[in-house]
């Protein structure tokens, strides 16, 4: 059994009632939703504002930025070029990307290299969305496995903006791109002085701006991992500028001779990652960072993720296999339970 791509890590309970009790004021705005895809992935945008309806521009600001800068895919988008070169020499990029991939490298560092953006050629070789996916060989993933690492990635920032890839090295930034389009949306609704509040989910990564007509918080549901599309773990209430980043071992997967395999890579063995988690959401300050952090967390397991979620300031849910939910002291008050099975426990540092 496998899972399409088009599923959602998080989906979104979102009050649309707008006006309703608010207080009438001269600037009452409208809100506005869209729903369509953009980065390989569902997008769903709720927006108030008093002033143009801006759900399009997001819409299309998140698919440049994915053609433009991140997509393995396209052959001349500045990460698909960097590929394409690797082992020949450097390629040129833009400035927004050097500063996503210093902040991408930061992250592998500080996560002792749970998080490597550099395992395209083994997120290929896995290809766990395939019509029929299998394990692949032992050799050929001790191959790819070698062939990867963070610091085969050489970055050169003086002058213009450089990025040169040693041999066989493939960047994926699967992990990290949801969240760099919550950034890119965040920056264009900031800039819009109408836009009162909006949430924007781009797959498994949630952005929450301002706040809604009547200032009840923002309602950002958490899958049940174990559910199906519709089920929900529970709901986080959230209030301003937060970034929200789920990864977990049903999103993408398949089952072989009664084991899961998923689609998120321990770097250490190149076999989906086994930590004893089974999904693990990330609020922080930043849409990359939370995006990232969800996925070296996965990979870490709860408690170095839990110490590398202080390092960044940012606060988890780590549900584990035997359905407990751990949840850190910050977000406590934040989430509510709903799934029945589970238990929640507080997470101190
Ligand atoms: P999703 O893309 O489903 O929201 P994640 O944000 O956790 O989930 O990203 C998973 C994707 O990141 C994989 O599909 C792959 O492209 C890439 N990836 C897998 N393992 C790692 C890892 N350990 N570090 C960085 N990227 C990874
Ligand atoms: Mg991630």
């Amino acid at each position: 059994m496998k899972k399409k791509s088009l599923i959602l890590a998080l989906s979104l309970v979102i009050s649309t009632l707008a006006g309703g009790c608010a207080r009438p004021s001269v600037q009452e705005p409208e809100v506005y939703q869209l729903s369509s895809t953009a980065m390989g992935t569902l997008v769903t945008e709720t927006i108030y504002t008093a002033g143009e309806n801006p759900a399009s521009s997001v819409l299309e600001l998140l698919t440049q930025t994915e053609d433009q800068y991140l997509s393995w895919r396209e052959e001349d988008s500045d990460i698909g070029r960097a590929n394409l070169q690797a082992g020949q020499g450097a390629a040129d990029v833009d400035g927004k990307t050097m500063e996503y991939l210093k902040e991408t490298l930061q992250l592998s560092r500080d996560s002792g290299g749970a998080f490597d953006p550099t395992m395209g050629q083994l997120t290929r070789l896995w290809d766990v969305e395939a019509a029929n996916p299998r394990i692949p060989g032992r050799k050929k993933i001790r191959q790819y496995l070698k062939e990867s690492g963070y610091e085969k990635i050489h970055l050169n920032d003086s002058g213009t903006p450089q990025v040169e890839l040693e041999e066989g090295v493939s960047i994926d930034l699967g992990a990290v791109g949801k969240g760099i389009g919550c950034d890119e949306a965040a920056e264009l609704l900031q800039k819009d002085s109408q836009v009162q509040g909006a949430v924007v989910a781009v797959g498994g990564s949630v952005l929450t701006l301002g706040s809604k007509p009547d200032k009840s918080p923002w309602k950002v549901a958490v899958r049940d991992p174990r559910g199906t599309q519709e089920e929900l773990l529970g709901v986080l209430n959230l209030v301003g500028e937060t970034y929200v980043s789920t990864s977990g071992d049903y999103e993408k997967y398949f089952v072989q001779e009664g084991k899961r395999y998923h689609h998120i890579l321990d770097p250490f063995t190149g076999y989906p990652a086994d930590s004893g988690l089974i999904s693990v959401t990330v609020l922080g300050k930043d849409g990359l960072i939370s995006d990232g952090l969800s996925t070296a967390c996965f990979v870490l397991g709860m408690e170095q993720g839990a110490e590398l979620l202080e390092q960044y300031q940012a606060e988890g849910i780590f549900v584990d296999e035997k359905k407990q939910v751990y949840v850190t002291d910050g977000l406590m008050e934040n989430f509510e339970l709903s799934a029945s099975g589970y238990v929640v426990f507080p997470l101190s540092p």
